[in-house]
């Protein structure tokens, strides 16, 4: 690796969205940027399906992070396009809503509440009979009921968004250290840089750690200034059409859990979900896939003709409260940038601009590390 005198403006412990949206837009203000991670892109941010969809997300109990997500989404249509400039990909952001489908009396009046819920909030959130559904979508199965439309659901590609950021990120200057960080490096309790397997010392003013599920088990960090951040395992299939079998995303409860179809530009279905509390486990499962493909049936029959083409595990890095760890620890130029859970393609915008201090300070308080860090 390069020598680096003087060290870093910025170092970020981890490649996937979060992390490289953090590093690219630190390079794009002209700040010494570098990452550490021994597989970027290769974590949750390879499994995601690319929803950036806090409507038809949002719980009554999750307010905060509603507000969160409808700040980021905000964010994203400027953000697909100066990543476009710098990455040279276009990363496939389709603003054309999610169509949310209910079967049953009691998932309707789910949906009925969560359209009240939304309007309250002057969020686009349309009430659908099932043939208003249909006509939207003619691949649905006739036994849906009803459907709401949030109308200002949007998706990304997320595979194309970590390559695009990649490729930014060099172009820009920026330096990638294909290496597992193990330690911090202090002076008189303040950051001073991260040691890595590979036995380089990297030397930063300003260290955001930002490894995903794997951030509260990182070695050589202080352990009181580690997040807890859990791991979530989702399972989560690719298919593929010759045309496009829907135009917008469309999700719905079955069997008792939810399950969702995105469709891509080029004809790929994703189908995921699974959520299962299973630690660091990765693999696929025989049950996983099978329940993913036969709730994805009930929805839109159809998808049983289509080719297989990639099924993968990812861990979300998934937090007590659900809310992010953005933003300053207790120790002097350590920074969190983690715990997404389930929202971290649709939160990468919001969480580089709370990096580098360009947010609502509001939105700041609500993600700060600090919050847990107090109680220990
Ligand atoms: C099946 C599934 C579907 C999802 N769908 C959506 C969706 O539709 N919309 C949405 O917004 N979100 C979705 N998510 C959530 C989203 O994927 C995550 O919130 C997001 O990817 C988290 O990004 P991250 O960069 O924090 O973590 P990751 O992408 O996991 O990246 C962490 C990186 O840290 C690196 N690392 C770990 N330890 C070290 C170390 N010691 N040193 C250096 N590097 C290290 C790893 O190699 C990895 O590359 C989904 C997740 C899953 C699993």
């Amino acid at each position: 690796m390069e020598d680096h005198p003087g060290g870093f403006d910025l170092l970020v412990v981890g490649g996937g969205v979060i992390g490289l949206s953090v590093a690219w837009r630190a390079a794009r203000r002209g700040l010494r940027t570098a990452v550490a991670d021994p597989a970027p892109a290769s974590g949750a941010s390879h499994a995601a399906a690319g929803m950036l969809a806090p409507v038809s997300e949002v719980t009554y109990t999750e307010e905060p992070l509603l507000r969160l997500g409808l700040a980021s989404l905000s964010r994203w249509p400027s953000f697909a396009a100066e990543l476009a400039a710098d990455g040279g990909l276009d990363v496939d952001y389709r603003a054309d809503g999610t169509l949310d489908v209910a079967f049953g009396s009691d998932d309707l009046a789910a949906l009925e509440e969560l359209a009240v819920f939304a309007g309250g909030l002057g969020l686009p959130a349309e009430h659908l009979t099932g043939r208003e559904c249909r006509r939207l979508e003619p691949m649905l199965a006739p036994s849906v009921r009803g459907g709401l439309l949030a109308g200002g659901d949007a998706w990304v590609d997320p595979r194309k968004v970590t390559a695009g950021l990649l490729t930014a990120l060099e172009r820009l200057g920026g330096v990638l250290a294909r290496s597992r960080v193990t330690g911090l490096e202090t002076s008189a309790g303040a950051v001073t840089g991260v040691r890595l397997a590979c036995g380089t010392t990297l030397g930063a003013h300003r260290v955001v750690l930002a490894a995903g599920a794997w951030s509260g088990t990182v070695d050589g960090f202080p352990p009181e200034a580690l997040p807890p951040v859990r791991p979530v395992k989702g399972q989560i299939v690719r298919l593929r059409s010759p045309a496009p079998l829907l135009r917008r995303c469309v999700r719905g409860v079955v069997h008792g859990s939810s399950v969702y179809l995105v469709p891509r530009g080029d004809g790929e279905l994703v189908v995921g979900a699974t959520q299962e509390e299973m630690g660091f486990d990765t693999r696929v499962t025989a049950g996983g896939l099978w329940e993913l493909l036969r709730d994805a049936r009930e929805l839109v029959p159809g998808v049983t003709e289509l080719e297989l083409a990639d099924v993968v595990a990812g861990l979300r890095p998934g937090t007590p409260d659900n809310l992010p760890l953005i933003g300053p620890t207790n120790v002097p130029g350590l920074f969190l940038a983690t715990g997404h859970h389930r929202g971290g393609v649709l939160l990468a915008p919001l969480t580089a601009a709370l990096c580098l201090g360009e947010a609502d300070g509001d939105l700041s308080a609500i993600c700060s590390p600090l919050r847990f860090q107090e109680h220990r």
